[in-house]
């Protein structure tokens, strides 16, 4: 049986993070206050889903088949350009220092989950295969 598991987001087809209408922040993962200011309005925006790539590790065992058949996998955090930084599944062969941008999928699980691909056209439709190969659905937007 699958795991289920959350990121916390929203149901949006875009980027779309917790800003503070006090002190602009940008937070996540998602929260009640502000982690800059503490204040208690923060609202769903949409935001630039670009950002560079800090660490990668890659993982050589996983407990669920559907990640089991594609390791070694790879994940990463991302500084992402509007501030946060999150951890997301990576496309292989991406290293520290890349820019990326990030997509919402879906897992086989309909798990929503957020991966980096390359962040240059010609790397399109590498990033497509990916994706296909490990059976992650992009959302449609
Ligand atoms: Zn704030």
């Amino acid at each position: 049986m699958a795991t289920t598991f959350g990121t916390g987001l929203p149901n949006a087809t875009d980027l779309t993070l917790q800003c503070c209408d006090h002190c602009h922040q940008v937070n996540y993962p998602p929260r009640a206050v502000c982690g800059n200011c503490l204040a208690g309005s923060l609202r769903w925006q949409r935001v630039d889903n670009t950002g560079i790539v800090l660490s990668v590790t890659q993982l050589h065992y996983s407990l669920e088949p559907e990640y089991a058949e594609h390791l070694p996998w790879t994940v990463a955090s991302i500084k992402l350009d509007c501030g946060p930084v999150v951890l997301v599944h990576l496309q292989p062969d991406i290293v520290s220092g890349a820019t990326v941008k990030l997509k919402l999928v879906q897992d086989q699980a309909a798990n929503r989950m957020l991966v980096a691909t390359a962040d240059d056209s010609e790397s399109e439709k590498s990033a497509s295969t990916w994706l296909e190969t490990v059976n992650f659905k992009e959302i449609p937007a």
